[in-house]
């Protein structure tokens, strides 16, 4: 399976708990980055035959009509053998001309920000859409055709009650979208939530309301696959190649790439971007990291990792290699071997991150 992530740093609002690389949408400046965007496909000799294209930011959606016709013709020549074409969307920013355009251009596939069914929840954290606009959106993108719908749900917000959570869950049956990505929300460094010294939920809530919502989404038809995702019809096969660790490439300001054991990570800056000098770093990632990636992503994944495949791999005994810390995650019903695959047990997932801190020791 081969993946394009293609990054768009453009917002018409900056949200409360966001450390993504974005900046406000200017016209100027958005006309200047797709430039510059073309100057890095061209330098770049990318494959033309993705399974997967995956445009997200920022809101690629805050691009104008033309803007994003133009987005869509520089990418044409590698969408021609793709399987999923996603676009992130954030309701406020889409209208029907676009939403039309998407499906001319081949999307195929929808995430929408919507992370509440709540206003007053919505306005707490910065973002400007009402729950009427997304529900209308998603109604509208149905009926155009589209089935593969993602929506980005949040938990753990200011104010936010387990009585919201709830409502939010029942919203959703209402709606028959295909996935649904579930966050807890997680206070990053130099974030406005941050700086306001918000206390985000104890663990001990935070695992509640997790196990509520996975048992909720599992009533109504949804097959949990990785840690904060859930699909009925299909899984994203974009985030699938991550998650198995697999090559992918990336373009855009603050994008990453992963081929033949290297990450290449692109630059943060808006004005190096512009300036075409993309690349900030070349990182060559030796066995061992390449490894630990490897358990790191797979660990996530409900599935969780093929023993025999990454023996194969890194030419090693992995259970042999981990036996220390397999068995104390066993013994404490953690983590399971079933079938050949390592995975976390439904309340290993709680505790994934003390599990991988321990695999790197190991
Ligand atoms: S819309 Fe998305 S990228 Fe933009 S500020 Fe909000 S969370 Fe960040």
């Amino acid at each position: 399976m081969s993946a394009l992530y293609v990054h768009i740093p453009f917002c018409q609002h900056i949200c409360s708990y966001c450390d993504f690389c974005k900046v406000f949408y200017n016209e100027k400046w958005a006309w200047q980055y797709l430039e510059a965007l073309s100057f890095e496909i061209n330098e770049k000799s990318l494959q033309t035959d993705y399974d997967t294209i995956y445009i997200g930011g920022g809101t690629p959606t805050a691009l104008s009509y033309e803007q994003l016709k133009s987005l869509f013709e520089l990418l044409k020549s590698y969408a021609s053998q793709v399987k999923e074409y996603t676009i992130e969307i954030n309701p406020e920013t889409m209208d029907k001309e676009k939403l039309q355009l998407c499906v001319n251009y081949g999307v195929n596939r929808l995430s929408v920000g919507i992370q509440t069914f709540h206003d007053h929840l919505l306005k707490n954290i910065g973002r400007v859409h009402t729950s009427k606009q997304a529900i209308s959106f998603i109604k509208e993108a149905q009926q155009l055709g589209i089935q593969d719908i993602n929506v980005d749900l949040m938990y753990g917000l200011p104010q936010q009650t387990f009585e919201d959570v709830k409502e939010d869950i029942a919203v959703l049956a209402q709606l028959d979208v295909g996935h649904v990505s579930y966050y807890s929300l997680i206070l990053e460094d130099h974030t406005f939530l941050k700086n306001q010294h918000y206390q985000p939920l104890d663990d001990e809530e935070d695992a509640r309301w997790y196990a509520y919502i996975r048992q909720e989404l599992k009533r109504q038809g949804y097959h949990q696959y990785e840690v904060s995702n859930y699909y009925r019809y299909k899984p994203s096969l974009h985030n699938l190649v991550y998650w198995h660790y697999h090559d992918y490439d990336g373009i855009g300001v603050s994008a990453h790439a992963l081929k033949q054991s290297h990450r290449y990570e692109n630059t943060k800056s808006l004005t190096r971007y512009f300036q075409h000098q993309y690349l900030e770093e070349d990182i060559e990632l030796s066995r061992q990291d390449q490894l630990f990636e490897k358990i790191m992503m797979g660990l996530r994944l409900n599935q969780g990792i093929n023993i025999q495949d990454i023996n194969q791999l890194y030419d090693i005994d992995f259970e042999k290699q981990y036996h220390h810390v397999i068995e104390r995650y066993q013994n404490m019903k953690l983590l399971e071997i079933d079938n050949g695959f390592l995975r976390t047990t439904e309340l290993g997932m709680n505790y994934l991150n003390t599990i991988l801190i321990d695999f790197l020791d190991d």
